[in-house]
């Protein structure tokens, strides 16, 4: 438990959003006091880490990647030499065609040029994957490697006195106009950042943050590979030799909070039908990705409670939004410049008037 202190914000969470917020506060010279109760669960160690700018059926590019690719490739190469640990590793992505359509649709994509490193025609990774029609080599593309990232940060804010491995009692809060106090900590305001847990926090449960349930397997190959293979399924190294993250499923409707049957047969089909390898499975994981409907993150603050905020929503892509996001919470609160309207917390103005007032006023 902290000793009696005084902060410029606590930060609920400690996934993707909380680390990068923590580490954008910090850059401001903000002092920052940061609980998360460590979960096995939790989707930001789940997450693959990957990283790319086109995905989906319809050839579509990442919301804002011109500027949030580059963004958080330069915020992962700042953080690793503060923290003194890799963990931002690019990589190539090859996506093979799966029929001379494709083919045809890719190669009119001039605008996604800047993604593009190469597109093949014939099969330039036959040993490992099915691409007898060739495939197309993406850029600014990679994996993070989560887990070493939310680690070291962790180790960051605990030498600094600013982390606890605890669970946050909303019992225990206390608000006032200007400030907010828990247990020992008098803050300016209090962040939260709890991923779908969002849903059992008394001020913001009405901001619909869905559950979209993921599953991972972790597999070992006999060779290394030599970039990404995407298609339908990824296959993403892990810091063990040999040993890649394959995923992931979307299963919106499933509630259930464990690996399944179906879960890992969906992915060992995929897997089969992408690659020529054999492969053993190590691992299988499950998470759940916290997602908003309209697949913007939501951030701002509370209608009644001006000190309390929420940073939440990554959905599925935590890895390039949580450091852009981050940022441009943080000029907000700083006073610098107002929140975009598509991720600002005002778009869902209906919800207000479902916001609690909450207790210890
Ligand atoms: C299977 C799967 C694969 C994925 N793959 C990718 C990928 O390859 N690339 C990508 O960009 N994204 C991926 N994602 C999405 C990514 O994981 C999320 O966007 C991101 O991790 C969300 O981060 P977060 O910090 O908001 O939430 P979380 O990671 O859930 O973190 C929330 C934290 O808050 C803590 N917390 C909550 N309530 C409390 C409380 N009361 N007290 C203390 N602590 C609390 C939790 O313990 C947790 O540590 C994947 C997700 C899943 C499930």
């Amino acid at each position: 438990m902290p000793i009696k202190t005084t902060v410029d914000y606590i930060i609920v969470g400690q996934g993707l959003a909380g680390s990068c917020l923590a580490l954008a506060l910090k850059a401001q010279h903000k002092k920052v006091a940061v609980f998360d109760e460590p979960q096995k669960n939790l989707a930001s160690a789940i997450a693959a880490g990957l990283f790319n700018p086109i995905s989906g059926k319809g050839l579509a590019k990442s919301w804002k990647a011109d500027v949030i690719f580059p963004f958080a490739e330069s915020f992962y190469r700042q953080a690793e030499k503060k923290l003194s640990t890799q963990f931002y590793f690019p990589m190539p992505i090859y996506r093979p065609f799966i029929s001379v359509e494709e083919q045809n649709e890719w190669m009119a994509q001039s605008q996604l040029d800047a993604f593009i490193e190469k597109i093949h025609t014939t099969s330039a990774f036959g040993e490992q994957v099915n691409d007898p029609l060739g495939g197309i080599l993406l850029r600014q593309s990679g994996y993070v490697d989560t887990i070493a990232f939310i680690s070291s940060v962790r180790n960051f804010l605990t030498a600094d006195d600013s982390f606890w491995a605890l669970h946050f009692n909303f019992d225990q809060l206390k608000i006032a106009p200007d400030k907010v106090c828990y247990e020992q900590v008098e803050a300016k305001g209090i962040i939260f950042c709890e991923g779908v847990s969002v849903r059992q926090n008394p001020f913001f449960s009405p901001v619909y943050i869905k559950p979209l349930k993921g599953e991972t397997l972790t597999v070992r190959l006999p060779q290394p590979l030599p970039v990404i293979f995407n298609r339908s399924i990824y296959l993403v190294p892990t810091s063990r030799p040999l040993t890649y993250v394959v995923g992931a499923t979307y299963k919106p409707n499933d509630n259930i909070p464990s690996v399944t049957e179906e879960g890992r047969a969906e992915l060992e089909e995929k897997l089969r039908s992408l690659i020529n390898l054999p492969f053993h499975i190590e691992h299988q994981h499950w998470g759940f990705r916290p997602t908003v409907p309209d697949r913007r993150p939501v951030m701002g603050n509370h209608p009644h409670h001006k000190n309390l905020y929420l940073f939440n929503g990554l959905g599925t892509k935590g890895v390039t939004l949580a450091p852009y996001c981050a940022h441009i919470f943080a000029n907000w609160l700083r006073g610098e410049s107002e929140l975009p309207q598509e991720v600002n917390i005002k778009r869902f103005k209906s919800l207000y008037s479902k916001f609690s007032l909450g207790a210890n006023l």
